[in-house]
Order: C-alpha cells, then structure tokens, then sequence
C-alpha cells in the first residue's frame, strides 16, 4: 500500500515503482550475465518472396538464453540495455553472433545469395560503426552486400548530419538500409526522401488490421498498405510485410504487390541449428528422390 506524507501528499513509498525497479535491476544482471556466460545469441527468421515463396533472406533476432527462464524476447532487453549503455556491448556480441551463424547457414546450404538483416540502435550509431563493420564482415569472409541495416526512425529523427555519414558509408560497402517498423512514426514519408532507403518494412499493425473484423478499419489498412507500396516503389524501394501469420494476410499483400513477407505464417524465428537441420531434410529428400 502506498504511504504518503501528510502535508503535500508526495509519494514517498510506491509498490508499482519499486516493482519495476527491482524489475529492471533483475534484466540488467540477466544482460551482464548473459554477456559474461555466452547466452545471447541471434535468432535468424526468414523473409520470403511472396510471388515466390522463395528465402530471399533472414533477419537476426536477439534472443537471451537463460538457464533458468528459458528463452527471453529481445524488447526489454534492448529497452534496459539503452539505458544503462550496455547496448554497445549487446550490439557488438550480437554482430559476431549474426555473422558467424550467417556464415554457419552459408556452409550448411551452400547458397550465399540470401542476405541477413541486423537492427541496430540508434546509440550503436557513432562514427567508427562502419569501419568497424566492414573490418567484421571482412574477417567472416561476407560480402558486405548480404547485410542490410535495420533501422528505425528514431535513429533519423534528428536528421543528424553524422548519421548520414554513417548511412552513406555502409551503402558504399554495398550494404541496404531498411526502414523498420515503417508506418508509425511521426514523419515516416520524408525519411524516404532524405536518406538513401533499400527497403520498406511495413509495421506488423497494419498487416494485422488488413484482416480485422471491423470494416472500416479493414478497408482503411488495406488503402494505407497499398499506398505505402506505391509510393515507396516509385522511390525504388523494395517493400517487405512484418508479422504476416495467415494465408488470408499473405494473399491481401500479395495483390497489392508487395515484394516480401515475414511472420509465423511463413516461420518463427528460431536458432540457426534448425534452419540448418530443415536444409539437411530437404537435402536428404531431394537425394533419396534422385
Ligand atoms: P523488429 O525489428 O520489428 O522485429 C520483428 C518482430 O516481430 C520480432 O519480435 C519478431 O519475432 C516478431 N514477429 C515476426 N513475425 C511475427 C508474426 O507473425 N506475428 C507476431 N506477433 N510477431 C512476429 P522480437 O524478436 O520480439 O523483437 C522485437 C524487437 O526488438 C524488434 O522488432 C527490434 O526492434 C528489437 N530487436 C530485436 N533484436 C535486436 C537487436 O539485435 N538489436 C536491436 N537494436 N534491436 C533488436
Ligand atoms: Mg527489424
Ligand atoms: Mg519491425
Ligand atoms: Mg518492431
């Protein structure tokens, strides 16, 4: 129960509070620990090609692999991370761990046409991210146009002349940049303009409201969805759905010609072994077919 001071009525004492602070503190230790212990790790999901059904690609998830919690979503952490700093360890632990499991996938499918996109925070964003960047995927023996860079618009918000250096520095390494969660920021369409954006990620809300039960808002999403797509091919770039989880979904995005999709309904996220394993399956199916 909350105590207050009688004269003013300031809280000196708040459960909720005090929850949420023993709450962080208890991520921040899982964070050190799971630097120091080796449990992060990148989860790959695939993006596919919705005309084709092909895996054009994979973006990296990071996943925290708890002994005793089992396996914790990456928003809280990356959340906590950025507050306390951590996130540049975080970042760069989870750099090496896309990179050499791409580099795992690649040997296991023997296909290094399919490319990896990787989130970064915008306070990963300083000037030696590049150099550095290029030194990594260099020593992995990636080409550095397999990596897209996965951001969102609030490393553009302060259109910051520094992050265009660093933008335009990875785009001469050959990398893409993509615009993540595209749709719910504040001023989504003139990043469009002024940066030099590969790819449209299209936020998951609007691709779960084009199947809502409610008319209105159906047909509402389903105009905005085909705009977003119109418009950001005519600025050439490609355009792909987040969080596409039924057939119904898939074949709406599919017509308006959206190029790529990426949810449950293709797959899960989930640890580079299995995708490694599924190939071995299809391996041994085409072989004994042979
Ligand atoms: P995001 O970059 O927009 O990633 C897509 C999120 O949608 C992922 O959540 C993915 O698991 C989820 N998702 C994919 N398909 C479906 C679907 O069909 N239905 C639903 N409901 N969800 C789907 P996740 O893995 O929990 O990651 C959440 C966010 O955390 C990411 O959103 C990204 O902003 C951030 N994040 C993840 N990994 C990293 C990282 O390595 N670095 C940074 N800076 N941020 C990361
Ligand atoms: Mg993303
Ligand atoms: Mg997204
Ligand atoms: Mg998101």
């Amino acid at each position: 129960s909350k105590k207050r001071d009688g004269k003013n009525g300031a809280l000196l004492y708040d459960p909720l509070l005090q929850d949420n602070t023993r709450q962080r503190a208890e991520i921040e230790r899982d964070i050190e620990a799971g630097l120091e212990n080796d449990w992060l790790d990148a989860f790959f999901q695939p993006i596919v090609d919705l005309s084709t059904g092909i895996v054009k690609g994979y973006e990296a998830l990071l996943r925290l692999d708890h002994p005793e919690k089992g396996i914790m979503a990456p928003a809280e952490i990356i959340r906590v991370a950025e507050e306390t700093g951590a996130i540049i360890r975080v970042g760069n632990r989870m750099l090496e761990k896309a990179l050499s499991n791409l580099v795992q996938l690649t040997n296991a499918t023997g296909n290094d046409k399919t490319y990896l996109a990787i989130n970064f925070s915008p306070l990963q964003f300083e000037q030696t991210l590049p150099i550095r960047f290029a030194a990594l995927t260099s020593r992995h023996g990636i080409a550095a146009n397999r990596i897209v860079i996965e951001i969102t618009e609030a490393t553009l918000l302060h259109d910051n002349p520094q992050i265009r250096t660093i933008l335009d520095e990875f785009a001469r390494y050959g990398c893409r940049i993509a615009l993540d969660d595209f749709g719910t920021g504040y001023s989504s369409l003139s990043y469009l303009n002024s940066f030099p954006v590969d790819i449209v990620k299209i936020d998951q809300s609007f691709i779960r409201s084009l199947v809502a039960d409610a008319p209105d808002l159906r047909h509402k999403s389903r105009m905005l969805v085909e705009g977003i797509t119109a418009i950001s091919h005519k600025m050439e770039c490609t355009v792909v759905a987040e969080g596409i989880e039924t057939e119904a979904q898939r074949d709406v995005l599919t017509q308006f010609g959206v190029d790529c999709g990426q949810g449950y309904f293709f797959a899960r996220p989930q640890p580079v072994q299995h995708l490694v394993d599924l190939e071995d399956i299809h391996e041994t199916a085409r072989s004994s077919v042979a």
